[in-house]
């Protein structure tokens, strides 16, 4: 496997997103500059750096949630398995489902913990079993034991830890290859937060996840690749987000190969 420090990683797995030359844009200010980044399959990538370097806004990017956002641009182009995820003949709402999105805060619907992930399923169409479906979706996160007695329930009535592994079964329910996840643990206490970092090891075997995070320890922890973005100053003084480094995780934790991301990670303030 070779890795380049600008960011574009040539690797030996598939490429599920090949991201080229995006920059994103809010009012015509410029937030991101250039990111060139290729996801591997089946890998776990976290995304790490300071506040503001654009993590989220990329993330987003990934699976159009960026079209809700009228004052936003995005230039460059990111394919999918191969396909321009920006281009015109994409359903937008097949895209959401294959590259799902899981946010910092827990977002079930207020409705029960059945028809969270019952109300997707119907609404894709799904011809199987959806009691089958439930209970499958439920098992992949390790809900199914504690909730199987009450699926009736309304799903705020759960813990935030258990809403986030309800949000997670109910993307798996729609069979996605790509999960997104910005920040899923920030809201979770310890424990309910190693849940979730043992529960995303085990379904990388399934899925890709990018997720961005805080703690550079659970990146290190968990993660297989590691990009690191940056901010720098516009000629108007104006922030814009970077990617500084992007290799194998212990490789960018233990030889990073830029004098920032050495400072970044070893703790030195930026
Ligand atoms: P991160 O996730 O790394 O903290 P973000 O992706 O949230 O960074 O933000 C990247 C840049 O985009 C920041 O400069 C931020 O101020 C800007 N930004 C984010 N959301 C908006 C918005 N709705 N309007 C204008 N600028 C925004
Ligand atoms: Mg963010």
């Amino acid at each position: 496997m070779t890795y380049s420090t600008a960011g574009s990683a040539t690797l030996s797995l598939p490429t599920v997103l090949d991201v080229q030359e995006l920059s994103i844009y809010y009012h015509n200010q410029q937030v991101v500059d250039t990111v060139n980044l290729t996801i591997p399959e089946k890998q776990l990538v976290a995304f790490i750096g300071p506040s503001g370097s654009g993590k989220s806004t990329v993330l987003r990017c990934f699976n159009r949630l960026t079209d809700l956002i009228p004052q936003l641009r995005v230039t460059g182009r990111i394919f999918y398995r191969g396909k321009d995820l920006y281009d015109p003949q994409w359903d937008v709402t097949s895209i959401r489902r294959q590259i799902g999105m899981i946010f910092q805060q827990p977002n079930p619907f207020p409705k029960s913990i059945y028809d969270n992930i019952a109300f997707g399923a119907r609404v894709n169409g799904y011809a199987g079993n959806i009691d089958e479906l439930v209970e499958w979706s439920l098992q992949q996160v390790h809900l199914w034991d504690s909730v199987k007695d009450r699926l009736s329930v309304n799903a705020m009535a759960l813990t935030i830890g258990q809403q986030q592994h309800l949000c997670i079964a109910r993307a798996i329910a729609l069979d996605p290859a790509v999960l997104l996840l910005d920040n899923p643990t920030v809201n979770l206490d310890t424990c309910s937060s190693s849940h979730l970092e043992e529960l995303l090891s085990q379904l990388k075997k399934r899925y890709t996840l990018i997720m961005t995070t805080h703690n550079l320890r659970q990146a290190a922890r968990i993660s297989d690749y590691t990009a690191f973005f940056g901010t720098k100053m516009n000629t108007s003084g104006h922030s814009i987000g970077y990617l500084v480094e992007y290799a194998p995780t212990s490789l960018l934790f233990q030889r990073p190969q830029q004098a920032l991301t050495q400072r970044y990670v070893t703790g030195r303030v930026l």
